[in-house]
């Protein structure tokens, strides 16, 4: 295939053209990566298994890992779901459209392919008006993981997407820099207590506050063994180069562990958070913000372009251990785990 079409799309108000563009592909077949307020899906029309199968192609993801079905409203949502709980129903009416995937039995209609052989599926309504657009043109749930590579690193901007999948897509809505910069967060509905499977943007506290005890589960699964989640894969956020992790403020450990890359003839990323200091020539310093929120926003673009840069060795200064920064310490933690 030849490299994949970018088209400037408006993220507030998207062109009805460009959307019925969009749809055109993707009823012939076609993928399509959007923007989402959390980072860029690849989509392709849910309850057609041959056109979800080339998400899996595109992406060279393992078929055990399951996709998240992106839906319009609540309606559409129930059309994929065998059963819709009180929980949902409290749920969606307060966290959608957003940041938050649930998993729920799931409906007949939906292709084994989308769910990985699971009798569950996971449901999101994106808040993003092209994400809605798309899907109000479609009238139809659309299968989207992260727009990327396999076990490469999620995009937050449509050229990261055409980085890793151009030439493998048919067409990139570019909207501009997404906005949460996470993954959303992926509730579970379906055991005997409702239980997060991977931490996002919208809070266990928030969900507390709606129904009652939540359950966290962050443990991460060997890569060959079928996983309730996908998002607990080892390698799942993983930024090509070497990941590790430096105390909160240690000028000292900085100061090693930048020489011993250096030493090794590495090139050294540090993404920092406080204001530590860094002399030595040919180190890349990235320094994030202080909030949880701008933090998580801008993280995937900077391990981006630290790869880009062809660092060997990205040192990740930790950050604080309170619940808004949870999203944030699990793909870090992910990360620094390959
Ligand atoms: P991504 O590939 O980045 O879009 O991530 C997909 C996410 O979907 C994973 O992290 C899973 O948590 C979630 N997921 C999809 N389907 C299921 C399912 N049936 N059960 C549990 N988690 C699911
Ligand atoms: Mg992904």
């Amino acid at each position: 295939m030849q490299q994949t079409p970018i088209v400037k799309i408006n993220p507030e108000h998207p062109e009805p053209e460009l959307i019925r563009l969009a749809a055109t592909v993707l009823r012939k077949g076609g993928l399509v990566a959007f923007p989402t307020e959390t980072v860029y899906g690849l989509g392709a029309l849910a309850l057609e298994e041959d056109k979800v199968q080339k998400i899996f192609s595109a992406k060279g993801r393992p078929t055990q890992n399951p996709l998240i079905v992106h839906v319009v409203d609540e309606a559409m949502a129930k059309s994929v779901c065998a059963i819709w709980p009180k929980t949902a129903q409290v749920i969606a009416e307060k966290l959608w459209p957003g940041p938050l995937t649930l998993i729920l039995p799931k409906h007949k209609r939906v292709p084994m392919i989308v769910t990985a052989g699971l009798s569950t599926v996971a449901v999101r309504c994106p808040a993003h008006p092209v994400a809605r657009a798309l899907l109000h043109e479609l009238n139809s749930p659309l299968a989207a993981p992260s727009a990327n590579l396999y076990s490469e690193i999620s995009p937050t901007r449509a050229a990261h997407v055409h980085k890793g999948l151009s030439g493998r897509i048919d067409l990139i809505l570019d909207g501009g820099p997404a906005s949460y910069g996470v993954e959303s967060t992926v509730l579970d509905l379906t055991g005997p207590k409702p239980t997060i499977l991977r931490p996002g943007t919208i809070l266990q506290s928030q969900l507390e506050k709606l129904i009652g005890h939540v359950a966290v589960i962050c443990e991460q699964v060997p890569d060959d063994v079928a996983r309730a989640s996908p998002g607990q894969s080892r390698k799942h956020y993983a930024p090509k180069a070497l990941v590790s992790l430096i105390p909160h403020g240690d000028q000292g450990c900085l100061n090693d562990r930048v020489q011993r890359v250096l030493k090794s003839k590495g090139r050294v990323g540090v993404l920092l958070l406080s204001p530590l200091q860094l002399t030595q020539e040919g180190v890349m310093v990235r320094r994030l913000p202080p909030l949880a929120s701008e933090y998580a926003a801008a993280l995937y673009h900077v391990l981006h372009d630290l790869e880009d840069a062809g660092c060997s060795h990205i040192l990740i200064e930790q950050v604080p251990e309170d619940e808004a920064w949870a999203a944030v310490r699990d793909r870090i933690e992910r990360a620094v785990a390959q």
